[in-house]
């Protein structure tokens, strides 16, 4: 190995054990041992697989140790790396926005990397098009009887705080549910699709499921995120006083703190995956 690739491993080496770049920019997960060397973050194999999945007009993705790198790709890992690269791609996550973590599934990870650097969402809020308040469409829902999957047009209305379906058009939904009731989450292993979610409430003293998917991970990581805007929004009415850090969700640590805390830690934890 000539004298300069040797240095740049040692260099790599160390840069990966710096705070920030110890863990992996789009999961948490520790001990990076990949890195996209234009943007100038470290990440771990999973999220370099999907960060190679952008394109190499995005994203060009190099393995630590095995691959080959120019010095002055080095030198711009050692400019940027995970604080910074943070500080310019995160600069207006909504606190609605779950940011993922490593056990969380593969749409949700893929939909936060291409939101951040394809459609730079967190950088240009305008293409934040879940937050407006209203967002209809439709979802393919499992049927209660023949389990089978039926086109259904829903409505998410941050107003009063509404999600409802329509079997029929121009006809009266038939069923409107209150966000702030509604959990919300990602159920790939339970119903066999990666793009899937999974609605629960409770009524009459049981808990009940609502399943649907969409063929499109990004319109299906859209809804997740919509409702969950509504819902942040029905928790501010709710309770006006409180300060957002109160009312925000709690994704990468649970907190002991107060109730609406507690609300959020619920919200999350029908999480199967
Ligand atoms: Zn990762």
């Amino acid at each position: 190995m000539p004298m300069s690739a040797d240095r740049n491993v040692n260099l790599l080496a160390e840069l990966a054990r710096r705070p920030g770049n110890s863990e992996c920019n789009e999961c948490g997960s520790k001990k990076p041992e990949w890195a996209s060397y234009n943007i100038g973050v470290f990440l771990c194999t999973r999220c370099a697989g999907i960060h190679r999945g952008l394109g190499a007009h995005i994203s060009k993705v190099k393995h630590l140790k095995l691959d080959r790198w120019e010095d002055s790709q080095v030198e711009h890992m050692k400019e940027v790396g995970n604080v910074a690269a943070k500080l310019k791609y995160e600069q207006r996550v909504p606190p609605c926005y779950r940011r993922p973590t490593e056990s969380d599934p593969q749409v949700l990870l893929e939909q936060w990397i291409r939101a951040k650097y394809e459609r730079l969402e967190f950088t240009n809020p305008e293409n934040q098009v879940y937050t407006s308040g209203y967002m209809q469409g439709f979802l393919m829902k499992r049927g209660k009887d023949d389990n089978k999957y039926h086109p259904r047009r829903f409505v998410l209305q941050e107003k009063d705080g509404t999600l409802r379906y329509f079997v029929k058009e121009k006809k009266e939904p038939k069923a409107i549910l209150n966000v702030i009731d509604l959990n919300v989450a990602f159920a790939p292993a339970k119903l066999d699709c990666a793009n899937s979610m999974q609605l629960s409430f409770v009524k009459d003293g049981g808990t009940r499921h609502i399943f649907v998917l969409h063929n499109d991970p990004e319109e299906i990581v859209k809804w997740y995120t919509a409702i969950r805007c509504v819902k942040l929004h029905r928790y501010q009415v709710a309770y006006p006083s409180a300060s957002e850090s109160e009312v925000r969700p709690i994704d990468r640590q649970i907190s002991q703190g107060n109730n609406l805390t507690k609300l959020w830690a619920h919200f999350d934890e029908l999480c199967e995956y």
